[in-house]
């Protein structure tokens, strides 16, 4: 398949148009989460020291397909920018079908064990403090609060916050850079992702499970709808974007409509598998 950054929106084909033939090679099936298996948006409200959020559930319609393709042989993963606690609440009832990818690419749950792909510290070490006693940030009407995570910092807002990514602009250039390495600071719509570019990416989350489980990129094919999951795109076999707008792929599922993405996309495998 032609690599993702080179196809021309009217290149991409519908999913419904997805042959067996395309699928022969495909054994791992590769999940964002937020729009894709999950409607999009994350409740969550930070005030002192306390912090709360709504877990959502994957809904018995994606449980019963997941368990669907496991029965047909696909192995499984979602690859998510969440962390590994939150993936667990929201899949409680997939994890005998499928393992976790969490924090962008930094870990993989499998089956009760964790292996680690990433470490982040010596670059984001100090970072997280900053941010969370800068009282520009936390004072700002559209600070929203720090989603929970280890490998990575993710900052909700109602909006942009411009004192962040100055923030993370400034601990680049005085520690990250020195060390060789160089820092991500992505607005999403939602959240501000910070990790470190080039290592923690769903990417190399995809290509160490690819390497965990013997298998090979045209092996795999992945579904994701945002800016995040562009490198995962470009590193799958087949690439399946659920936003057009945003991320290129081989195949689209359009964002409009009643049903998940992965839903439907589901469907259309699950059809030719029969
Ligand atoms: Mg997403």
């Amino acid at each position: 398949m032609k690599p993702i950054e080179e196809i021309a929106l009217e290149e991409m084909k519908p999913i419904e148009e997805i042959t067996k033939e395309d699928l022969r090679n495909t054994k791992l099936i590769v999940f964002d989460v937020d729009g894709v298996l999950v409607p999009r948006g994350t409740k969550i409200k930070q005030v002192g020291n306390t912090t709360t959020f709504e877990t959502k559930e994957i809904a018995k319609e994606q449980t019963e397909q997941m368990r669907q393709l496991k029965e047909r042989g696909y192995l499984l993963n979602i690859n998510s920018g969440r962390a590994l606690d939150m993936l667990q609440n929201m899949f409680g009832k997939v994890l005998d079908y499928t393992s976790l990818t969490y924090e962008n690419g930094s870990a993989t749950w499998f089956n009760g064990e964790i292996i680690q792909h990433v470490n982040s510290h010596k670059y984001l070490g100090g970072l997280k403090l900053k941010l969370l006693n800068n009282n520009s940030i936390r004072n700002h009407l559209n600070f929203k609060g720090f989603e929970p995570k280890v490998f990575i910092i993710t900052v909700h807002c109602e909006d942009e916050i411009r004192a962040i990514p100055g923030i993370v602009q400034e601990h680049n250039e005085n520690y990250v850079k020195n060390l060789g390495k160089e820092l991500y600071c992505l607005w999403n719509g939602e959240a501000y992702d910070i990790g470190v570019k080039g290592i923690q990416t769903k990417a190399v989350g995809l290509r160490s499970l690819l390497n965990h489980l013997g298998l090979k990129r045209e092996n795999s094919l992945a579904i994701g709808d945002n800016y995040n999951d562009e490198p995962l795109l470009a590193e799958a076999g087949i690439a399946v974007t659920a936003d057009k707008s945003r991320v290129n792929g081989h195949f689209y599922v359009p964002v409009l409509g009643g049903r998940l993405p992965a839903a439907v996309m589901m469907d259309c495998i699950l059809a030719r598998c029969i």
